[in-house]
């Protein structure tokens, strides 16, 4: 299908006849194989997208993301412990959607499907660190842009910093001072919700003579680590989850006075405000203490609420997810935007606020590659219906229909198990992107990570099937160990590194093919060495930064036999470095050895050959290392710093590397 066959249609004028045309190839909200091949076409220049003129259609959208909120822990979701008026109140005015699911339980893939209706299957961002939105994927803020928006976007965490796609099409992205790792740290930069929240309130002052206006805030304070202020504390001290419960009241309490802002800049009754989340929390459940190892409710259930002028107050039963809810602001705000509505893997929930007590027949489909990007294990593939949840993942097979997810009933419900199979083929079968391969590098990998020598490049988009990761080991297979292992994260974020670094060497010793638990302990010991290394003295610090590099070493063997080989040149890279500091020619040897030859791990050898060499060798060894960099085949900006360390060879400098040289 061409663009000019595309139907003239709005998202809105969709449903009805289409659905019943299309029927089954809809329940996911899916627009069939047609759709997902225009997925792929060059995003529109928006000279045929017009606005339809809506004399009653809200002039502003206002939509804040709360990291890590569980829907089931705001009170007006049904918790009792919660103090959350602010965010009920807002409830109580608008619509709560009481089953709304992410896609996919981490931040930066949920937040780009909220912003481009596509979910993580089609855009396959799936990691925080590596992944960038490729640029056939119009968003929301570019949409709202070219239709008169006055777009800004406020965020706090490293993991929303710019740079992965995310910030584009808003006029200004406020990701001041959590847009650097910090130096030393491995935890992520965030900035509380009262600094993102009057930043934002800023903004919209200086804008609240605009036209339309659209603002994104994202909220990070429920995410570990907690630091509620103490009243809050105080108040949930010795109540289950009492640090997480503290943030959410906290953030609470911030938008209450954000909301009292809004209203006196005028910009509250006229607006579309949307609350929602990228994720839940484990907080135990299924020993996942955190998120993005497993696609139960506890991760994947999160809040969607949305007020707007006309909108009556109820609470929809459809299944809904977050790639509908760019299609669903659009249309209330009487937006069309054909490059959305060509992409999206949603529709708009018009329907479902409607007729709030229909089940729309709406299915979610949820994945996570969190576990299989990080420690090789198999990815997860779940399909949510308004009665039960369905998991894939290796070879387990998991089926519940009770709420709490605790009894898989696969064996007496093969039917709709494999009903479930079926349908997530068909979706995977019908994703076919115009690329083969690696995508182009994305502009990420001179974003920094937390992990050094770790760099982003544009994810996979080789085609996925429901049985390509079946060798390897379910996640949930493993929940005990990843139970110990986030145990050390959480050791870890309260900065007790010794600590931590000591469960992660019992966790290896337990299980030597654990990758996580040996890249976290790498990361730790090299965090150590470089904030430290006075106090350790350079002797230890040498014995730590050698175990890091063994860690790292192992890590790339283990992900070399999983045929992960991104994850493998990474470690390799990130321990060659270590292997510099410590002038360690045969474990550099032994990273060159097997897999595939990686010119930037040459790169590292020929530095360390020149450190090792004698005075009068360094010449020979500069003029060889010249000659191989001019044929070598390397990376920007690798090259480009390849180039400026060949100058301090010819120069002779010494090439001072490791934290105490
Ligand atoms: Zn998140």
């Amino acid at each position: 299908m061409t663009k000019g066959d595309q139907p003239k249609q709005s998202v809105l004028n969709r449903r009805g006849p289409v659905w019943t045309v299309l029927g089954v190839l809809l329940v996911l909200g899916i627009i069939a194989a047609t759709g997902y091949r225009t997925i792929y076409a060059p995003a529109s220049n928006g000279n045929s997208e017009t606005t339809p003129d809506s004399e009653k259609a809200p002039r502003h959208l206002i939509v804040i993301s709360i990291d890590t909120l569980r829907a089931d822990h705001l009170g007006c979701y049904g918790h009792a412990n919660a103090q959350t008026p602010a965010i009920d109140k807002l409830a109580g005015e608008g619509a709560l959607f009481e089953k709304h699911y992410t896609c996919y339980p981490l931040t930066l893939p949920s937040h780009l499907t909220q912003l481009t209706g596509v979910s993580t299957l089609g855009h396959r961002v799936r990691d925080n660190l590596y992944h960038r939105l490729p640029e056939q994927f119009a968003t929301l803020p570019e949409e709202l842009s070219k239709q008169g928006f006055t777009t800004g976007a406020f965020v706090s965490a490293f993991t929303m910093r710019s740079g992965s796609g995310i910030e584009r099409g808003f006029s200004i992205y406020d990701d001041e001072g959590i847009r650097e790792a910090q130096q030393g740290k491995l935890t992520i930069p965030e900035r509380k919700a009262e600094v993102t929240l009057s930043r934002a309130a800023e903004w919209l002052k200086k804008n609240k003579d605009a036209q339309r206006v659209f603002c994104f805030v994202h909220l990070f304070d429920p995410h570990t680590p907690y630091s509620p202020p103490a009243d809050l504390a105080a108040k949930f001290a010795g109540k289950p989850n009492a640090g997480y419960e503290a943030e959410i009241a906290y953030t609470d309490r911030e938008l209450g006075r954000f909301f009292e802002q809004l209203r006196a800049l005028n910009m509250f009754d006229n607006a579309v405000i949307a609350i929602t989340a990228d994720h839940g929390e484990g907080l135990g459940e299924h020993d996942e203490l955190s998120h993005g190892y497993f696609c139960y409710d506890a991760t994947t259930h999160v809040p969607l609420i949305i007020r707007a002028p006309g909108l009556k107050a109820c609470r929809p039963v459809a299944i809904t997810r977050n790639y509908d809810l760019a299609p669903t602001l659009l249309d209330l705000l009487a937006i069309r935007s054909e490059s959305i509505a060509r992409q999206t893997h949603g529709r708009s929930l018009k329907a479902a606020l409607d007729k709030p007590g229909e089940d729309l027949g709406l299915i979610a489909y949820i994945e996570s590659h969190y576990a299989y990007l990080n420690a090789n294990w198999a990815k997860i593939r779940a399909l949510r219906t308004a009665s039960s949840l369905t998991v894939f993942s290796g070879d387990l097979v998991e089926h519940y229909v009770e709420p709490r997810q605790l009894q898989s009933q696969h064996d007496t419900h093969p039917g709709d198990v494999q009903r479930a199979r079926a349908e997530i083929e068909r979706l995977l079968g019908s994703l076919m992107p115009p690329r083969r391969g690696k995508g182009t590098p994305g502009q990420g990998g001179g974003m920094g990570t937390p992990y050094p020598g770790e760099a982003a490049t544009e994810q996979d988009f080789e085609p996925e099937t429901i049985n390509d990761t079946r060798e390897l080991p379910a996640p949930a297979s493993k929940a005990k160990l990843l139970l110990r292992y986030q145990e050390a994260e959480l050791a870890y974020d309260e900065q007790l590194y010794q600590g931590c670094a000591e469960k992660l060497r019992k966790l290896i010793a337990d299980e030597p093919k654990f990758l996580m638990a040996h890249k976290l302990l790498a990361g730790v010991n090299q965090l150590l060495v470089e904030t430290e290394w006075k106090s350790l003295g350079i002797e230890r610090a040498r014995e730590l930064a050698l175990e890091a590099a063994r860690s790292l070493a192992a890590g790339a063997d283990l992900s070399e036999a999983a045929r992960n080989f991104e994850n493998a040149r990474r470690m390799k890279r990130n321990a060659a470095l270590l292997c510099l500091w410590l002038n360690e020619g045969a474990l550099m040897k032994r990273l060159q050895a097997g897999g595939e030859a990686d010119a930037a791990l040459a790169w590292l050898d020929w530095l360390l050959r020149y450190r090792t060499a004698k005075s009068e060798g360094r010449e020979i060894v500069a003029k060889e290392a010249e000659q191989w960099l001019a044929q070598a085949k390397l990376e920007e900006p690798i090259k480009q710093q390849a180039l400026l360390d060949l100058k301090r060879m010819q120069s002779g400098e010494e090439l001072k590397l490791a934290p105490w040289e």
